[in-house]
């Protein structure tokens, strides 16, 4: 009999995966974690029943959550990533020698712990003398933090249980005061593909808007995300994701990327117009 996972996207839409093994399954202080081997993505962990990676297309979630903001300000040496605990981020923030030191504060180790067993080649760099690895939750981390970052990656869940404060107006005004004065947000944003979701999207943004005199949203086709089809926001104090993109400085570097290039990052910024339109009226 054929095994299969499957994650209810809405009410009327299921996203099924064929499975060979179950290979682990245990239930964290904060989540249930899983690990299944599928038949045409390679390992896949969920949390909580819902997809975090796949070890086919975490390429293209990892270049884009990372390598955007570094086309834009190659200077950024002090990097917090929150959440994370894949080490998909990290691994992507390790290729600029240029980076001097990331703190990765993810609230739960068994999600480290997990990735270092199952996912190997996306946790490779989190031993890395460069990376500093927290468990605690990023919404008390940053409380206290000023004036500290360059870069701040919100690589987290979706808004439910430990996420949950991680889509604030508190917690994007601490991020705001972590940051040094041109400093960088991104956080993934969700999909606007289902309303549900795209609720989440316009909020975010809305409150990212409260503080950033910069906030622009991007896109990126993740075949095994909810509809397929996923947002980021780029919140920024000074530098503007389309004028200031340093592409020549970018290439010259010879960061080898799957999906990111300084072309694709023009047009990821190119939304359509149902998704603009809802972000420029701030409503579903
Ligand atoms: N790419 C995935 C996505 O978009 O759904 C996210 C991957 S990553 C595994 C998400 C991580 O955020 C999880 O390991 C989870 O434990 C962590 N996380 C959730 N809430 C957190 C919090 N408040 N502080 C720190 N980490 C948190």
């Amino acid at each position: 009999m054929d095994l299969w996972y499957t994650e209810n996207h809405t009410e009327g839409v299921k996203f099924s995966l064929k499975i060979n093994n179950h290979l682990f399954s245990s239930q964290s202080q904060f989540q249930k974690v899983d690990i299944l081997e599928t038949h045409e993505y390679g390992n896949l962990m969920t949390l909580d029943g819902l997809v975090m990676v796949t070890e086919k297309d975490e390429f293209i979630y990892h270049d884009m959550i990372v390598h955007p903001a570094l086309s834009v300000n190659p200077n950024i040496k002090k990097v917090l990533v929150i959440g994370g605990g894949d080490g998909g981020t990290v691994r992507e923030l390790m290729k600029y020698p240029s980076i001097e030191h990331v703190d990765m504060v993810e609230i739960d180790k068994m999600v480290v712990d997990v990735s270092k067993e199952f996912f190997p080649s996306i946790s490779c760099e989190l031993s890395n003398p460069k990376v500093k690895l927290l468990y605690e939750d990023g919404v008390a981390f940053v409380k206290d933090k000023k004036n500290v970052y360059d870069l701040i990656l919100i690589d987290s869940t979706d808004p439910i249980g430990p996420g949950e404060g991680l889509f604030t107006t508190d917690f994007y005004n601490n991020c705001f005061q972590a940051l040094k004065d041109d400093g960088i947000v991104v956080n993934q944003n969700e999909t606007p593909v289902y309303e549900n979701f795209f609720e989440v999207g316009i909020s975010s943004n809305k409150k990212l808007k409260k503080m950033f005199p910069i906030v622009e949203v991007y896109q990126a086709s993740i075949p095994t995300y909810p509809g397929g089809y996923w947002l980021f926001n780029f919140a920024s104090k000074k530098y503007n994701p389309l004028k200031d993109i340093k592409v020549n400085d970018w290439n010259s570097l010879n960061i080898h990327t799957k999906y990111y290039n300084t072309d694709l990052h023009m047009g990821s910024f190119a939304l359509p117009n149902y998704v603009k339109e809802k972000f420029e009226n701030g409503n579903v």
